[in-house]
């Protein structure tokens, strides 16, 4: 039988981190012909190429550069890009991984031309429809073939969704992989030398969801309690692109006098700096995870999160957007013992071998499963449809 061909798609920061294992674990498997394809969310060196060189990913077969722009219409360009390509060289699966705009756009084109999906993160919820991201998780998982989760609340929320049990496979936490991959070099790391930072004597800060930083009464409100804290303990802010721009377009970046400003910082770095941290603060999805696996305290600037294991288990506490809440919690940490926090499941380093296992013994249904043949000749034969 020919080896199985897989196309990834990746669009953003979030997504590289993850398929960076999976890649990997797909690129030494025998039977298994991975292709990747990059939509081009995020297109600059800081959140895209150093990412790549970082995590040593291979080139994408394609770049389908379809850039920023507004939901609709970035969304219409990823759609035609992805339709163009996967009917012109037809995988036996698309893989999709994470919640952003490009996953749940990978997700419906190939389902529309009959290719079996597998999205990687599947199940997370945080019951807030005003995320663009919990819009993305739903999407794809009503339509995706084979739901891959990293903790058992997602089995949980699928099945409540009506997801069938056979679709749902508990192969844990592929951000795990790339910590484990990517240690030597974090442990060699001279970011700390090179900001002119002390091991361990400063909080970082990352801050990038639409709904802390598009709001300009909610960013001006988080500016003031950073702002305060910076002058209790030094503060390490990469600023996301869109974070920089809506603070430079507001008047605030001069008020955050007291914190450390510095551009987004490639992932080696980053988790480097993260690991030696007395705590983060975020609203990222990614380093509520990576903040738990380095047992570092981590405040979520959020009022629900996705991934409820990174509090009952892991080092995460949802502090919202209270300024007495925010200073107390970080009271607490710096003066207090570190609580025992423990790993969750199958966050071990192993997930994307796992993943591509299961991908690799369902191939026979996979292939199966595929329609795209059957599904193009429907569509040539509709009225008014181009072939
Ligand atoms: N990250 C990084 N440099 C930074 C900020 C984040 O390398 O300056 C990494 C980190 O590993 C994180 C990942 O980028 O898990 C994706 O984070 P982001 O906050 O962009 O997305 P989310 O996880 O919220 O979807």
């Amino acid at each position: 039988m020919d080896a199985l061909s897989i196309v990834s798609v990746v669009g953003c920061r979030p997504n590289f981190v993850k398929i960076a294992p999976l890649m990997d674990a797909m690129t030494s498997h025998r039977g298994i012909a991975p292709r990747l394809v990059h939509t081009g969310q995020h297109y600059d060196e800081s959140l895209s190429s150093s990412f790549f060189r970082g995590l040593h990913i291979p080139e994408p077969d394609v770049h389908l550069g379809v850039g920023s722009g507004s939901p609709g219409h970035q969304t219409a360009r990823l759609l035609e890009g992805l339709e163009d390509y996967l009917e012109a060289v037809p995988p036996d699966l698309v893989l999709v991984v994470g919640d952003v705009a490009s996953t749940f756009a990978a997700a419906l084109t190939a389902t529309r031309l009959g290719i079996p999906v597998a999205h990687v993160e599947a199940g997370l919820r945080s019951f807030d429809r005003e995320m663009p991201e919990e819009i993305n998780r739903v999407l794809t998982d009503a339509i995706a073939d084979y739901l891959f989760v990293t903790e058992p609340q997602a089995i949980t929320n699928l099945r409540q969704e009506g997801i069938a049990a056979e679709k749902i496979f508990f192969t844990g936490n592929v951000l795990a992989d790339t910590l484990r991959r990517s240690w030597p070099s974090i442990a060699s790391s001279d970011v700390h030398s090179r900001l002119e930072l002390e091991d361990g004597d400063y909080a970082m800060l990352t801050l990038h969801r639409p709904a802390n930083v598009d709001d300009p009464r909610r960013l001006a409100h988080l500016a003031a309690i950073i702002e305060e804290l910076g002058k209790r303990v030094p503060i390490v802010f990469p600023v996301h692109p869109r974070t920089a721009a809506q603070l430079g377009g507001l008047g605030l970046t001069a008020s955050l006098d007291h914190v450390r400003r510095i551009p987004p910082l490639n992932y080696v770095d980053f988790i480097r700096l993260l690991r030696d941290c007395r705590f983060v603060m975020t609203d990222s999805g990614g380093v509520q995870e990576e903040s738990t696996m380095l047992r570092v305290p981590c405040l979520t600037l959020r009022e629900n999160t996705e991934r409820p294991i990174t509090v009952t288990l892991g080092t995460n506490e949802l502090v919202g957007f209270d300024g007495g809440l925010i200073l107390e919690s970080a009271r607490a940490i710096l003066s207090g013992p570190p609580k025992l926090r423990r790993t969750p499941e199958k966050w071990d380093g192993h997930a994307a071998e796992r993943i591509v296992s299961a991908l690799y013994e369902h191939r026979t249904e996979i292939r199966e499963l595929y329609r795209g043949v059957r599904s193009r000749q429907v569509r040539a034969r509709e009225p008014g449809v181009r072939a």
